[in-house]
């Protein structure tokens, strides 16, 4: 028996992801399960079936090229010409990654020295937090408030030192489910030229959005060469299992972020790099329909919530609404997520977990997934209103 802790301090306090802890207690007690963040319906048949085929016919079944497959780069980069206007080299500028996560993990180990401070929102995306202490880095929150979550640019300038290295920006915003309109997106990529800043974009939920549309911050005139963007297949099309994401930057930034990635993972997921090839030339209407289906779920949640008795932040974009327990006369958002399944049967996230000192920030808002069937997501509306006041 080893007598000294065997998780070294860079992660103590990390422990279990709240994700797997209510998703057990999804399981245990039948509750319906609006916690982790995936579909309960998988993306299109077609894409399903060219993965199939690619097991079948032998594409992929071994190691795949370090830079990933060639069809899958040269579809993100016809993605990011489609979509954005923007040309990327595929064999220089593109890196195919074991999905959003490994590319913001690769990217923040590649690009930070020990000590370098890291801006970036909260709440925060839960990996962020251990990433940036993986580098020896120091996490710097910009807090995020209700009603609307918009950044404080003036408060955002005001962090900037002569030791920030790195803008990780994550929009459409999980958990707060904020877009970034284009004068906020042109303001912070003023700041990160001034101050010469790196920026990494998290843009998993580019295509997630409702009312305002996504604006890359690569499109901003001076960006290209500072900004590392991130696209997720397990968002955009629904397989979140498959963990197929990608990076487009300027060649030395792939470099850098190639040369950490390699030995993370070096490479994932062959046959389905192929797949996700095939769903990224799907044609507009499949990326315009699965918004539109998204918001009509969006509308169901936040007016059921609301008619509960949650104060609801609506959300521009992702798959997560943000509410208030406080009107419920509920003081604590763990306390009333760890009862939830008992009292109805339904499990969400409190976000005092996406947030640097919680308890404190955060403490009542409740987040709820709503990636799910409309019946499921009825059925959790009517067992939340036995809450009701
Ligand atoms: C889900 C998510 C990711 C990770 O995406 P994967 O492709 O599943 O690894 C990254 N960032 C945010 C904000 C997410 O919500």
């Amino acid at each position: 028996m080893v007598t000294r802790p065997v998780l070294n301090r860079r992660y103590a306090g990390f422990g279990n992801t709240i994700f797997g802890v209510m998703s057990a207690r999804a399981l245990a007690t039948g509750s319906v399960n609006l916690g982790q963040g995936f579909p309960d319906v998988d993306g299109p048949a077609v894409v399903a079936e060219a993965a199939a085929e690619a097991v079948l016919t032998g594409k992929g079944n071994q190691y795949p090229p370090a830079t990933g497959i060639p069809e899958l780069r040269a579809a993100v980069a016809r993605h990011q010409r489609r979509f954005y206007g923007l040309d990327y080299d595929q064999d220089t500028e593109v890196l195919v990654t074991a999905g959003a996560t490994e590319a913001i993990a690769a990217a923040i180990l590649a690009l930070c020295e020990p000590g370098d401070e890291v801006i970036a929102f909260e709440p925060y995306y839960d990996s962020y937090v251990a990433n940036i202490a993986m580098a020896g880095a120091i996490r710097v929150p910009l807090t995020l408030r209700p009603p609307h979550f918009r950044p404080d640019l003036a408060e955002l300038e005001n962090k900037i030192t002569g030791k920030t290295r790195l803008l990780l920006l994550n929009s459409p915003h999980n958990p707060t489910g904020l877009v970034l309109t284009r004068e906020e997106t042109e303001a912070i990529a003023r700041m990160a030229i001034e101050h010469d800043l790196l920026v990494i974009a998290d843009e998993a939920y580019e295509h997630l959005t409702f009312d305002v549309p996504h604006v890359p911050f690569a499109t901003i005139d001076g960006m290209r060469g500072r900004v590392v963007s991130i696209g997720s297949a397990g968002k955009s099309f629904s397989f979140t299992g498959w963990k197929i994401g990608w990076v487009t930057a300027s060649p030395d930034l792939v470099a850098a972020v190639r040369t950490t990635k390699q030995f993370l993972t070096y490479v994932n997921g062959g046959p389905f790099q192929y797949a996700v090839a095939r769903a990224l030339d799907l044609p507009d209407s499949y990326y315009t329909e699965m918004a539109t289906d998204l918001k009509a779920k969006r509308d169901l949640m936040a007016s059921g919530l609301a008619d509960i008795g949650f104060e609801v932040y609506q959300p521009d974009g992702t798959y997560f609404i943000t509410t208030d327990i406080a009107p419920l006369g509920e003081t604590d958002g763990m306390e009333f997520c760890l009862g939830l399944p008992d009292r109805a049967g339904v499990v969400a996230i409190p976000s005092a977990v996406f947030y640097d000192d919680h308890p404190e920030a955060g403490r009542t808002q409740v987040r709820f997934a709503f990636c799910k069937r409309q019946e499921v997501l009825k059925e959790a509306l009517s067992r939340l209103s036995v809450l009701a006041r």
